[in-house]
């Protein structure tokens, strides 16, 4: 197998990216991650509980009731190396994958770029991570770069058939549906591992499910693996207490701490798709409707200025001063909780603290308020003391709750607390972008990566491939990046290909 030492990834678009990886080691950063930063509560294990998913599957197959363990299944070319609900919906699945193919442009930018090079030639990935649409991208764009796949889900909820069967009609051995049992997760882990004649070289894992199961099933293919690109929080942390202990085999990439994930996941992200959870559950109209945002931090800021945008009038909470001022600097009053809860419509908790929004808060609401929580997994608001005998709990709809006192005031719980956006709404494909994006330049950067350049630890992107990342998504935009002149790099002390910021820069 060639090793390439550099992958010369040139943009076409007027934004030179030159990424060579040869003389990056020192720019890798480590830095533990940020523990159960969110959850979702449909997944098998917490372990696949904290990356996104995209859309609801909108063909359940629910009249179809065998497992598809015991289908037998061929597609058109005759191979039944896959297992999926329906080989019969790919038709479906391949209209979904292109229309997630005209948001996420950077993979198809590296698509194009591999007609000529084939940097993932001779990788073997095997892959488990959430099946969409998006996922489906990823994966086809691996396969351009010159690798083969494998893949499960990591989560027994999250997949979509109909993705799915595209993916096994266009030769993919995908074993995945929505709906598995646990011995179905498992099993289907395990049929991707352990096949005749193919043994893994690179893990793309989504939860560390996957490498926990080579780990326990399998140890001695780590003699063959180059390394681990893995997405989750919960993953992650798994990789660091892995490396602490001196157990961890091969090199790992934290692609979720990248700069460019982070942003687009709190920041971005939070802004999209709170009105959007809101809108889906309540049918509110935002324009003139009190709202108070505890914390504003990434994810507060990015929901006040969306309901701002919309015309309500935001009140932040806040325990730090520094982003207390910045709340002011934006033209949102700084209140406490206090002083407001009797008067909003509102109250949405983005802090990763606890107990933000006690008993005493909920019994001062007024009639209809509407509850919800954007931010650390279901702790900020204090939901068990709402279930004492003299309330009412009634589910008006799925995810909604309308919770009633004995006078006949109710407030409106969503997602009963659980993170709104994540439960209620769909995630922006542009954002899964960012993230494929960096799955995949890590998972190159890894596949290719002499020798010695990394240890058994986890690293973090360079900052130049988290540029990288952005540039590819700047035409989508038409927007023209300024390029330092010579005299201009000088006077910075900058490359003028990069990195433009020190590690400790924040954006
Ligand atoms: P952050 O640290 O930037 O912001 C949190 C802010 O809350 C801080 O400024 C902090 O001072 C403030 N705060 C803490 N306790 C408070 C209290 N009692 N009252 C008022 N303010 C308080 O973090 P972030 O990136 O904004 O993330 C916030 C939470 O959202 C985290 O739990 C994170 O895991 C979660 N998150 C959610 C999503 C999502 O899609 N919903 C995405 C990313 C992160």
């Amino acid at each position: 197998m060639p090793n390439k030492k550099k992958y010369n990834v040139n943009g076409d678009s007027g934004i030179k990216a030159q990424i060579q990886f040869a003389d990056q080691k020192q720019e890798f950063n480590k830095r533990p991650s940020k523990i159960g930063r969110r959850s979702l509560s449909r997944s098998i294990s917490q372990s696949s509980t904290d990356s996104y998913s995209s859309a609801a599957s909108y063909t359940d197959s629910s009249d179809d009731e065998t497992s598809p363990r015991d289908k037998q299944q061929k597609n058109s070319k005759g191979s039944s190396d896959f297992c999926v609900k329906n080989i019969k919906q790919a038709e479906f699945g391949r209209r979904e994958i292109e229309i997630a193919e005209q948001e996420m442009p950077a993979l198809m930018a590296l698509r194009k770029r591999a007609q000529g090079e084939k940097p993932l030639a001779g990788a073997k990935i095997v892959g488990c991570t959430h099946i969409t649409a998006q996922t489906a991208v990823l994966m086809e764009t691996l396969g351009a770069l010159g690798a083969q796949c494998r893949w499960a889900a990591c989560n027994i909820y999250s997949t979509l058939n109909e993705v799915a069967a595209a993916l096994a009609e266009s030769g993919f051995p995908v074993f995945a549906w929505k709906g598995e049992s646990e011995d179905d997760f498992w099993w289907c882990i395990d049929r991707c591992v352990n096949v005749e004649g193919w043994q893994p070289n690179m893990i793309l894992d989504d939860g560390g499910d996957l490498t926990h199961w080579i780990y326990k099933k399998y140890p001695n293919m780590f003699k063959k693996i180059k390394g681990i690109v893995e997405e989750s929080v919960t993953g992650v942390h798994r990789l660091y207490q892995l490396s602490k202990a001196g157990k961890l085999c091969v090199p790992a990439m934290n692609v979720n701490d990248s700069v460019t994930k982070q942003k687009f996941d709190n920041l971005y992200c939070c802004r999209e798709s709170i009105l959007d959870g809101l809108k889906r559950t309540t049918d509110m109209m935002f324009g003139g409707k009190q709202v108070v945002v505890c914390g504003y931090g990434e994810v507060g800021k990015g929901c006040c200025a969306a309901l701002k945008a919309m015309g309500s009038i935001v009140y932040v909470t806040e325990i730090d001063p520094i982003c207390a001022l910045q709340a002011c600097m934006d033209g949102f009053r700084l209140v406490k909780l206090n002083e407001v809860i009797r008067q909003v419509d509102i109250v949405i908790t983005c802090t990763g603290n606890k107990n933000v929004v006690t008993r005493e808060h909920l019994d001062r609401m007024k009639n209809s308020c509407i509850v919800c929580n954007m931010g650390h997994s279901n702790t900020e608001i204090d939901v068990a003391s709402l279930r004492t005998p003299e309330l009412t709990w009634e589910r008006v709809r799925s995810q909604v709750d309308h919770v009633i006192w004995p006078d006949g005031k109710r407030i409106v719980l969503l997602a009963e607390g659980r993170l709104l956006n994540l439960s209620c709404s769909t995630v922006p494909t542009f954002v899964l972008s960012i993230t494929a994006t960096t799955q995949a330049l890590a998972l190159i950067e890894l596949y290719n990566a002499p020798e010695g350049r990394y240890k058994q630890d986890v690293y973090l992107l360079p900052k130049k491939m988290d540029e990288y990342v952005a540039s590819l998504h700047l035409p989508t935009f038409d927007a023209h990046l300024t390029e330092l002149t010579d005299e201009q790099a000088k006077y910075l002390g900058l490359n003028k290909n990069g990195p433009f910021k020190p590690n400790y820069y924040r954006y």
